[in-house]
């Protein structure tokens, strides 16, 4: 279990939201290094059960389709950290992933009825489709202005800025930020000798 804690949690996954995680799912160390957790299953596992995503349908794990979601995700995660918006063709791209049978059931219990939407199939597609809900209620919610794009550009990870003047520039002030002031100031030395 603490293993899989640390390829998760320690590493810095859900914290934001799942399409999030996804989009941080190519991930590199701010070396040049790069690591592809979808080829995880046991990442892949833990994500599904952190976000609630499970009962999880742990066979064929249609990985083309959550690459071909994480490159969207990843798109928009550093147009909108820019200040940017998504295009109709993004949004277009997200409502085909969100084009999934759901049903409204009520349920009940201790605090009354609610209503909830449930999907027709369990299967990979809802998954999927949670995966992009998340960011799209972000976007409803205008969140969205808070994601930001690390600016070490051998790390890149996709953050939330929870900052009040969202000035925030790193993922992480001791790691990246640390060596973005070391290189200013061994390049301000340079000048001087
Ligand atoms: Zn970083």
């Amino acid at each position: 279990m603490k293993a899989l804690q640390n390829i998760f949690h320690a590493a810095g996954f859900g914290k934001v939201a799942p399409w999030v995680d996804l989009a941080n799912s190519q991930e590199w160390n701010g070396f040049g290094k790069l690591t592809d957790h979808l080829t995880n299953s046991r990442w892949l596992a833990t994500f599904l059960k952190h976000w609630n995503l499970h009962p999880l349908p742990s066979k064929n794990v249609p990985r083309r389709k959550l690459v071909h979601l994480r490159f969207l995700l990843r798109r928009a995660a550093e147009k909108l950290a820019a200040g940017g918006s998504l295009d109709p063709r993004e949004i277009s791209k997200v409502n085909q992933v969100l084009n999934v049978p759901v049903w409204q059931k009520l349920v009940q219990d201790q605090n009354g009825i609610r209503a909830e939407m449930v999907p027709v199939r369990s299967d990979w597609n809802w998954v999927i489709a949670r995966i992009a809900a998340s960011l799209g209620e972000m976007l409803a919610n205008h969140e969205v202005e808070r994601i930001k794009v690390c600016a070490n550009s051998d790390c890149r990870w996709v953050f939330r800025d929870p900052t009040k003047a969202k000035t925030k520039r790193w993922c992480n002030d001791r790691t990246c930020g640390n060596r973005a002031r070391v290189r200013r100031a061994r390049a301000a030395q340079k000048q001087r000798a």
